[in-house]
């Protein structure tokens, strides 16, 4: 027969501490004796474990281990799950025109001086703020075209009002002065849709100083 090892109090046994040894329990079918005892974790709590669990290494702790464990990957699981998350490329997309020199859309937002907010630099705030009135397909649209991607300047239009938009808001720079089709139409007196069939056809300069002989 092997011989029954005996503990004492303070002994440490795989990552924790045993201080005594509590009534045999039967487990299963097989009526497998197994041995328990109260242990310390060393969070410091008290449990009790079969002592075997504990010498393998199967129980390291009174569950804080596994709890903190569970939780750090909770937190990979929602920061790899925003990267999956169907407003991920709409956000990274504003943060690279507002703020990487190198993205093509750079001149039309960061390159004119428009900003991703504070709040929203952070993509679970921007979620937060956004997602509740998000329907697939929609593009998120500044109400001035000249603000920042802020809540109170930001709603969901579908493509094609955005497009509409972009057009009606196109930006011509002309002398160093950025405005839109519209802003210059006002600006030059010249009609808003003559200005614009000008501008599809011809450079800014023609277009602003035509005159009919
Ligand atoms: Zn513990």
């Amino acid at each position: 027969m092997r011989q029954k090892l005996k503990y004492e109090k303070g002994d440490a046994i795989g990552t924790c501490i045993f201080i005594e040894e509590g009534p045999v329990i039967v487990i299963g079918k097989s009526k497998t004796k197994k041995r328990k005892a109260l242990f310390k974790c060393s969070c410091g709590k008290e449990f009790d474990a079969i002592i075997l669990q504990v010498k393998s290494g199967n129980t390291k702790s009174c569950g804080c281990l596994r709890d903190s464990k569970i939780k750090q990957q909770g937190l990979k699981n929602a920061v790899h799950g925003k990267r999956n998350h169907p407003l991920y490329k709409m956000w990274a997309g504003m943060i690279r025109r507002c703020s990487d020199p190198k993205d093509f859309g750079y001149k039309n937002y960061g390159g004119r001086g428009i900003k991703v907010c504070d709040r929203w630099k952070n993509i679970n705030l921007f979620i937060e703020d956004t997602y509740s009135s998000y329907v697939t397909g929609l593009e998120l649209d500044r109400i001035d075209v000249n603000g920042n991607y802020e809540p109170h300047n930001c709603r969901w239009v579908t493509r094609k009002q955005n497009m509409n938009n972009m057009r009606r808001n196109r930006i011509v720079e002309y002398n160093g002065i950025s405005r839109t089709v519209s802003e210059w139409s006002d600006e030059l007196n010249i009609p808003y849709k003559r200005l614009l069939a000008r501008l599809n056809n011809w450079d800014v300069e023609k277009s602003f100083t035509y005159q009919k002989k």
